[in-house]
């Protein structure tokens, strides 16, 4: 799914969305197959097929000219990953392998990661913000988690979780989460992608408030990546 600019409306990157097509054709939403992966254990090879998978695609699109040089690739991360010994070499290898600069990969961890073996999932994190890489908190405001974590490892991005953006333009509650977010990532230096953008008018309060970036069905649902080529094709 594009991610997009949300002053100038341009597309600056893409978050990952994995889908299971059965030999008929039908897709398995991946709420229904992620968690059980999760449960499983699977998600670790799994995951490592996606970032790799993900990387691959925006380079190809890099060099077609697709899109910009700079574009970014968020891809989701669940907390089984992030505690696997293996994860870091493995989105090491990744970007070697993609010949992607680290910080165009944009990790997306919920506030669950936290909760479980938090010093593995700290290390790790520490690690790859080492590296480069990038660490988003996606759905924001919805986990059980305290504010601590924004202390301890370097948060770049707070994703508005989209229930928050569902009545935006008129449940003052909302109204008032959404800017208090955007004003607390603002003065520790975080950008904020909001989700689920549906309309114009909830693209322009949002871009009256500051928020940085925002995806959602107003601007393009998730595509194939072949359905993602021909999107660009015809909004050039
Ligand atoms: P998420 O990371 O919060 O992803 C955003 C979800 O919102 C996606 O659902 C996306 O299709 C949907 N969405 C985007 N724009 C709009 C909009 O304007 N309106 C509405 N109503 N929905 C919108 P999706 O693709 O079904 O993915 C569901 C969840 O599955 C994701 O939630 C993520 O937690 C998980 N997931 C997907 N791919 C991966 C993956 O590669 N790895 C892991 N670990 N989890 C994944
Ligand atoms: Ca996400
Ligand atoms: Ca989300």
């Amino acid at each position: 799914q594009p991610i997009v600019d949300i002053e100038l409306g341009d597309v600056v990157g893409f978050e990952a969305l994995m889908r299971w097509t059965r030999d008929d054709g039908s897709i398995i939403s991946p709420a229904e197959f992620i968690p059980i992966a999760e449960e499983t254990g699977t998600i670790v090879p799994i995951g490592a097929w996606a970032l790799l998978e993900a990387l691959t695609h925006l380079r190809g699109w890099i060099n077609e000219g697709i899109c910009s040089r700079e574009a970014t690739m968020s891809v989701n991360v669940s907390p089984r990953q992030l505690h696997d010994p293996n994860f870091v070499p493995v989105v090491h290898e990744a970007l070697l392998r993609s010949h992607i600069a680290p910080d165009q990969l944009w990790l997306e961890v919920t506030e669950g990661v936290m909760i479980a073996q938090p010093e593995q999932a700290l290390e790790a994190l520490t690690k790859l913000c080492a590296l480069g890489v990038r660490v988003a908190i996606d759905d924001f405001g919805t986990g059980f988690s305290s504010m601590n974590y924004l202390k301890k490892f370097k948060v770049h991005t707070l994703k508005i979780d989209q229930s928050f953006i569902r009545d935006i333009t008129n449940s003052p509650s909302d109204q008032a989460i959404v800017i208090a977010i955007i004003n607390m990532a603002n003065s520790l230096d975080m950008m904020t992608i909001a989700e689920g953008v549906e309309t114009k008018e909830q693209w322009d309060f949002l871009k009256a408030q500051g928020c940085t970036q925002f995806q959602g069905y107003y601007f393009s649902r998730p595509l194939t990546p072949k359905d993602c080529e021909l999107f660009f094709e015809k909004h050039d």
